[in-house]
């Protein structure tokens, strides 16, 4: 607990002097509203009943002070406002900065667990919570307890029986706090829940709204939406009416004690002389210094909560060390010769789950084209994904031109390898800034070359504002063998001399296919390439094709050799054609 306690205030640090100013400011305007009743009492008591030939001077000179008060009071608020609120907000921003470059860190087994949407509201909404506590929290009990003490003190010089009777009130209003604060807590959650549902049921309706035309089923998806949303309302409904019966029964309790200080403060005025009206005056004036620390004690517990609660999730995920890590001597690759070995290598993705890949060997010589075939589900992609360490083997080794991939430093180590996969991931902005993503150093010469080679230099210069345009949501939508065209331009941009190549063509026509065939074999000139394809014609001239099942690798050799041997290669081929 201490560990996580330090890393909670730590983050104060950068600010630690701003921060302590705006706690003095905060200080500084508790205490001058706390002398504000002081002086109406000093006037109303001292000048008005003392002699009145020198009181209009006196009311003046209080009046300017007032003045000045005001001044300071105001402009040290102004401060507590603008520059607490900054505090926070800047927290909050290297908090976000922090997690999100842990985030990029983590390898690909925590992404294959988490899901993006909950993964986004742990950078904004968890961390925005956290940052209202952050500055807020300080400065509100700063605030609270400079009023309530002072209150406090003050009442009780003026009159104590009646500071001990109102003192008495205040449990039943902290009591009361507290079981409201419980009470609301659980209707705001609740609402939170049910709006959830009506958004989900949104989404699910709009998403499928061609099977819900095509099936003519408006009016149950109607049905299904005003169910959600008749919930909703049900939940504000108890959630207003828990907070009207909290704020009242509080309003009740505040009249409750107002009325017993004007009542007994006016019966002892008359009976015995212990009070006058001014110190009634003042005495009324203070009561909410007292009360309203504790009718905020609900919303500063739910502050705490929330805060703490942000905070947990955001070290929870901090905590998570990632796995897949330079070691301490990493070797940074020279040029290399793209020699790929595999050595009784074994893998599964978790613990409890079946192995995928079972004492492998595999040797594949620099500047090779291989093939990898094999039903689906035998872990052709998987055995791909281990040589840039995506992820580690369970056990045995793999080697790049001899060395040991887990000794290489991962930048110099996946700089030697590209991919050109089926499902192409193109980020929001330009043509060109999408095939920089190769290399981010190139010039755009060396882009516009990449992408003849690619054979994207044509339809690129085709669209509305050539290598300027504006890729996704609000630019331009390209079909699935342009956006294949563009990675493999990226490809050619990064230069690897390991290729490898993952279905690139499988969910492209055949027009298409023809294209990017021809450009994808320009790719694999002189790196050690290794292709799986579904489509056997698609990899039949090359120089090795291994079969992948899930017993490892059962046959190799070229397309006649396996067709010779009438195995599970002549078998799949057979099947095809
Ligand atoms: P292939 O590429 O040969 O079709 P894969 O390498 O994709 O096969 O998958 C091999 C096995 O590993 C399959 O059983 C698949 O369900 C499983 N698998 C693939 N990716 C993951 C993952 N990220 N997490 C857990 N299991 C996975
Ligand atoms: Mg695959």
């Amino acid at each position: 607990m201490r560990a996580p306690v330090h890393k909670f205030f730590s983050y104060y640090k950068p600010y630690l002097s701003l921060f302590i100013t705006v706690l003095a400011c905060s200080f500084i305007t508790s205490f001058v509203t706390l002398v504000f009743p002081l002086l109406v009492r000093y006037i109303t008591k001292d000048v008005l009943e003392g002699d009145l030939s020198t009181a209009l001077g006196e009311v003046y000179w209080v009046g300017g002070l007032m003045l000045v008060l005001v001044a300071i009071q105001n402009i040290s608020n102004y401060f507590v406002d603008y520059r607490g609120h900054e505090i926070g907000a800047r927290m909050e921003s290297d908090m976000r900065s922090e997690l999100f470059a842990h985030m990029q860190k983590l390898p690909l087994s925590f992404y294959d667990k988490e899901k993006t949407g909950r993964l986004m509201s742990r950078i904004t909404n968890d961390l925005l919570l956290l940052s209202e506590l952050y500055h807020h929290g300080p400065e509100d009990y700063m605030k609270y307890l400079v009023r309530f003490v002072g209150a406090f003190t003050i009442l009780f010089f003026i009159n104590a029986p009646l500071t001990i009777a109102v003192f008495c009130f205040l449990p039943f209003l902290g009591l009361l706090a507290l079981y409201f604060n419980k009470m609301l807590n659980k209707a705001i959650n609740k609402n939170k829940e049910r709006i959830g549902d009506v958004n989900a049921q949104v989404e699910d309706s709009l998403s499928g709204i061609r099977d819900v035309k095509s099936f003519a089923n408006e009016s149950v998806e109607i049905g299904k939406f005003n169910k959600e949303n008749a919930r909703f309302l049900e939940s504000r409904k108890h959630t207003y009416k828990a907070e009207a019966l909290f704020y009242n029964s509080f309003e009740t309790i505040i009249q409750l004690i107002t009325i017993t200080v004007v009542i007994f403060g006016s019966a002892s005025i008359v009976v015995n002389t212990t009070l006058d009206l001014s110190d009634l005056i003042t005495f009324l004036l203070y009561i909410s210094f007292m009360i309203e620390p504790i009718q905020r004690l609900n919303h500063m517990s739910t502050q705490l909560q929330e805060g703490v609660t942000g905070f947990q999730r955001f070290m929870e995920i901090m905590n998570l060390k990632p796995s897949i890590e330079n070691s301490s001597n990493a070797i940074i690759l020279p040029e290399i010769q793209g020699e790929i070995e595999f050595r009784q290598v074994s893998f599964c993705y978790e613990e409890h789950l079946d192995s995928v890949l079972q004492n492998l060997s595999l040797r594949i010589k620099p500047g090779e084209y291989v093939a990898l075939v094999g039903p689906s589900g035998a872990g052709k992609t998987t055995l791909c994904s281990l040589i840039p360490r995506f992820y580690d083997a369970i056990d045995g080794e793999i080697f790049i031109d001899g060395i040991n991939v887990r000794n290489i430093d991962l930048e110099s180590l996946r700089k030697q390898i590209g991919f050109v996969l089926q499902d192409v991931f193109l980020f929001a902005g330009t043509v060109m800034e999408n095939i920089r993503y190769g290399d981010q150093a190139a010039s755009d010469e060396e882009i516009i070359a990449a992408a003849k080679h690619a054979n994207a230099h044509d339809f690129i210069m085709n669209l509305p504002n050539g290598y300027d345009s504006e890729i996704g949501q609000r630019g331009v939508k390209l079909s699935g063998g342009q956006k294949q065209r563009l990675s493999i331009a990226r490809v050619f941009l990064k230069n690897p001399p390991i290729l490898i190549l993952d279905e690139a063509t499988s969910a492209l026509d055949n027009e298409s296919e023809k294209i990017i065939k021809s450009s994808l074999e320009l790719l694999a000139k002189g790196r050690t390439t290794i292709i799986i394809a579904h489509r056997l014609s698609t990899i039949r001239h090359a120089g090795r094709i291994l079969v992948l099942t899930e017993d490892g690798i059962v046959e190799q050799g070229t397309h006649d050799a396996l067709l010779a041997r009438d195995g599970v290669y002549a078998n799949l081929y057979a099947k095809q054609f």
